[in-house]
């Protein structure tokens, strides 16, 4: 029998939580815990880390896991490294849902950096009001850089103090428009946006209102991911469910 791992996160994975449940798929939806507000979704759910590689192999094994389908972030790469070991190593299919990276556009005015610390590098040298649009996660890698002012946007409450003398947090969650996202830097009147090539249409908005406005860019690079087996849309990811290797039998 077919059981599915769901590793979430990001919007797409929502999108394939229904297909799956709309197939009457055997499948767990796993999140990491980050945020609280977990979107409504129908499958069964699971919530936190799985301990390292030896944890994710211990649930495969005690949950009958056959197939893994990978629809974290493109940046959250520990989780998608150690899904690929741990499928490797127990014989269990591994599929990951990868959004196309965002390519510029002529009239776009990106600086492409390979990492946080280099986009810490590569900002300014005089005071500049910045739209730092990262999440939360590595927000401490900017106090550094005190003399700016961020805006930070955010899906649940900001940390309180922000690791910043100047910043404001909006609390929000995507999918963004275009023109919301271009009222936003010009109400905070934004020099510079710092952002993830995270790709996909929702966090896109950002970018489109900066080529508008004529707002550079510092876009981060993804983290390198071990070789696996990838489909960039969700029925590419249905349809290799329905022809990978079909389970071979668990021991118990
Ligand atoms: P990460 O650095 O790759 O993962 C760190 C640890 O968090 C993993 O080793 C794992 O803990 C746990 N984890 C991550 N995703 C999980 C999941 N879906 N189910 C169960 N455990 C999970 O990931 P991250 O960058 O912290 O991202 C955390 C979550 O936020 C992910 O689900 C990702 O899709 C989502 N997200 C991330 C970003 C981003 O920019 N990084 C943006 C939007 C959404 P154990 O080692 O204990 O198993």
């Amino acid at each position: 029998m077919t059981r599915i791992l769901l590793l979430g996160g990001t919007t797409e994975a929502s999108r394939l939580a229904n297909a799956l449940a709309a197939r009457g798929a055997d499948a767990i939806f796993s999140y990491a815990g980050r945020t609280h507000a977990l979107a409504g979704q129908p499958l069964a759910m699971r919530v936190g880390g799985f301990g390292g590689v030896d944890g994710l192999r211990q649930y495969l094994r005690d949950e009958k896991i056959t197939h893994v389908i990978d629809a974290t972030h493109p940046f959250a790469a520990q989780m998608s490294a150690h899904a690929v070991a741990a499928c490797q190593v127990e014989g269990v299919e591994l599929c990951a849902f990868e959004r196309e990276a965002w390519s510029p556009a002529p009239a776009d005015r990106w600086t492409r950096v390979t990492d946080i610390a280099a986009a810490v590098e590569a900002l300014p040298k005089t005071p500049t009001r910045v739209f730092l649009a990262i999440g939360r996660q590595n927000l401490q890698a900017f106090a550094a850089r005190p003399e700016h002012f961020y805006l930070l946007r955010l899906v649940d409450a900001a940390p309180d103090p922000l690791p910043f003398p100047q910043a404001e947090a909006v609390i929000a969650r995507g999918p963004f428009t275009e023109e919301s996202d271009r009222a936003l830097l010009e109400t905070y009147r934004i020099e510079l946006i710092v952002a993830k090539n995270s790709g996909g249409e929702g966090a896109r908005a950002k970018l489109d209102a900066a080529r508008k406005l004529g707002i550079p860019v510092i876009l981060i690079d993804r983290p390198a991911i071990p070789p696996r087996r990838v489909a960039g849309t969700i029925d590419a990811v249905l349809h290799w469910l329905d022809h990978a290797a079909p389970p071979a039998e668990r021991g118990v």
